[in-house]
């Protein structure tokens, strides 16, 4: 095969510089392009596609949900596939009130403001400060853009939204000089940070994070946008910590590769927002919010989280027996959520494996990223992780 990664000529804004591979059918964990070429995919649209290709359940909510005839109404009237999603939501979490909105930034963009507004509510006007870490991606709209640390985000669109601090977060002077009782209303944390290169959060690292919000009577936010829904082989991640955040932000896998994303609040913030004080047009329709509930209902089984810490196990000890292979620096992660760091740039073993019929995203320089389907199968599996040691070889 030899397919090169070009930016093609069309009319869509040059920001995106896609792989010449034009996507046309998937199925399980393969996609298939318009010559007819397999891939093995291990990047499942940056960890969306959790129930993968052509899944039989997410279709056929879809066509029923179409069949209604009813794609939208706004929030001005009821629709129950929201009622009922932000139900089951509430039902596997530590939420009692949910959010719809349409994306991971604008999930972050209102946990920003929720934030804000109770921490306006609780300690006056000067509290409105917002805290994130080291190796962070919250998004790139004017709020998450200043909670995410990479200068190359941000440089170009400053000034950034005021009151936002990026420390690192094993530095706990540097973070108690920077979070105060009169000025901060949130600390973000992503459990497990995704594009920062799959950095495990340790348990005890949450732990003082929920100290420290505490002591400063601010809000823990949890970016699970990424790790969160089955990731990590437990529906939320932070459960393997036991820490548990007052928001927490869910979007990619959430509604089958629709956009959809979701704040999740415990009472005692919910209740210091009335009507009015925040909106969107489409968040939570019945279409999206409907593929959602199948979504959410499938990943909470518990075979299908087994199977997530089972492949997960698999990949891990397959990666580690390369002995073989040189460059590898560190293998780290959790479920199906893993990064690969090399001694050299991740860029071009991205381009090779591509050639090669496997599907691959850097998290950061030097890191490969595996974020596969969750229901990738043990042969779907295996057979990519040799095609990538081949590229590493
Ligand atoms: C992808 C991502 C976002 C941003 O989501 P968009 O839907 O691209 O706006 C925010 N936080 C984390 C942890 C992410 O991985």
């Amino acid at each position: 095969m030899s397919v090169t990664v070009s930016a093609p000529s069309s009319a869509l804004l040059g920001v995106y510089k896609p792989a010449a591979p034009v996507f046309v059918a998937g199925e399980g964990s393969r996609l298939i392009d318009e010559d007819g070429r397999s891939y093995i995919d291990f990047v499942a649209g940056i960890a969306v596609n959790a129930l993968g290709y052509a899944d039989a359940g997410v279709t056929a909510t879809l066509v029923s949900a179409l069949e209604s005839g009813v794609i939208h109404t706004s929030n001005l009237f009821r629709t129950r596939p929201a009622e009922d999603l932000a139900a089951e939501l509430v039902s596997l979490s530590f939420a009692d009130r949910i959010f719809f909105c349409n994306s991971g930034g604008e999930a972050n963009e209102a946990a920003i403001k929720f934030a804000r507004r109770r921490a306006r509510a609780e300690g006056g006007e000067g509290k409105h400060e917002v805290v994130a870490f080291r190796g962070s991606f919250h998004g790139r709209l004017m709020g998450s853009l200043a909670l995410t640390d990479r200068s190359s985000y941000q440089t170009p669109f400053t000034p950034l939204m005021p009151g936002a601090h990026i420390v690192d977060m094993n530095d706990d002077a540097a973070i108690r000089a920077i979070v105060s009782r009169d000025r901060t209303a949130a600390l973000f944390v992503e459990p497990v940070q995704g594009e920062g290169g799959v950095n495990v959060v340790p348990t005890e690292t949450l732990r003082r994070l929920r100290e420290i919000a505490d002591e400063a009577d601010a809000l823990l936010v949890f970016d699970e946008v990424q790790c969160g829904l089955g990731r990590t082989g437990h529906l939320f991640a932070h459960e393997a910590s036991g820490v548990v955040p007052d928001l927490l932000t869910l979007a990619k896998p959430l509604a089958g590769g629709l956009p959809m994303g979701a704040v999740l609040l415990t009472e005692a913030v919910a209740s210091t927002l009335k009507p009015g004080d925040h909106a969107t047009t489409f968040g939570g329709g019945p279409v999206v919010a409907s593929v959602a509930l199948e979504v959410l209902r499938r990943i909470a089984e518990p075979e299908l989280l087994e199977h997530v810490t089972a492949m997960g196990t698999r990949l891990e000890s397959t990666v580690r027996g390369w002995t073989d292979v040189a460059g590898i620096t560190d293998v780290r992660g959790r479920g199906l959520m893993w990064g690969i760091e090399l001694d050299r740039p991740a860029g071009p073993v991205v381009s090779t494996a591509l050639e090669q019929g496997l599907l691959l995203v850097t998290a950061g320089e030097r890191v490969l990223r595996i974020v596969p389907p969750l229901v990738i199968t043990e042969a779907e599996l295996d057979a990519g992780l040799a095609i990538l040691k081949r590229c590493l070889a």
